[in-house]
């Protein structure tokens, strides 16, 4: 049996990152300062720069260059990210998220209560 403590493999990786990247969204500011919004367009920059996956990133920093991050409102914001991770989702084959629900799934819960 594999151990608890070895290296994220790619899709770890990616499920924990989507999960901080998602969760920032949602959390971020509903009216973000001009600096605010500076920094987080620098932010998606540097990640593209730096995430440890190097053909993950490569094709991140195409896509945002085509899409650049819309930074001025949180829901804006949480809806651009959410078409960012459906554009890998295609590309790998996986199900189209609705993005209407990206707050249900990230920081409300589902209006069920099966979070609760
Ligand atoms: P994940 O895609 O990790 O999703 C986790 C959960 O997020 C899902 O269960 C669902 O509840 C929710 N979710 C799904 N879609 C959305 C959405 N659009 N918006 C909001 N929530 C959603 N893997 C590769 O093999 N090749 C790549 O090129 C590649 N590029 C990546 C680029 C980035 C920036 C990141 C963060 C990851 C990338 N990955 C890539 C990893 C890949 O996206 C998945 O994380 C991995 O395949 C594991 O998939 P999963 O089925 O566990 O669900």
């Amino acid at each position: 049996e594999k151990r608890k403590d070895c290296p994220l493999d790619k899709d770890e990786l990616g499920t924990s990152t989507w999960g901080f990247l998602h969760s920032m969204a949602s959390y971020y500011p509903e009216k973000p300062t001009t600096s605010q919004a500076k920094d987080m367009d620098k932010f998606f920059t540097l990640f593209g720069e730096f995430y440890p996956c190097e053909p993950c990133a490569i094709d991140f920093r195409e896509d945002i260059k085509a899409h650049p991050p819309k930074t001025k409102t949180r829901d804006e914001l949480a809806k651009w990210l959410c078409e960012r991770h459906n554009t890998v989702n295609k590309k790998l084959g996986k199900p189209v998220f609705d993005c209407s629900k990206v707050h249900e799934r990230w920081r409300d819960g589902w209006p069920d209560g099966s979070c609760d």
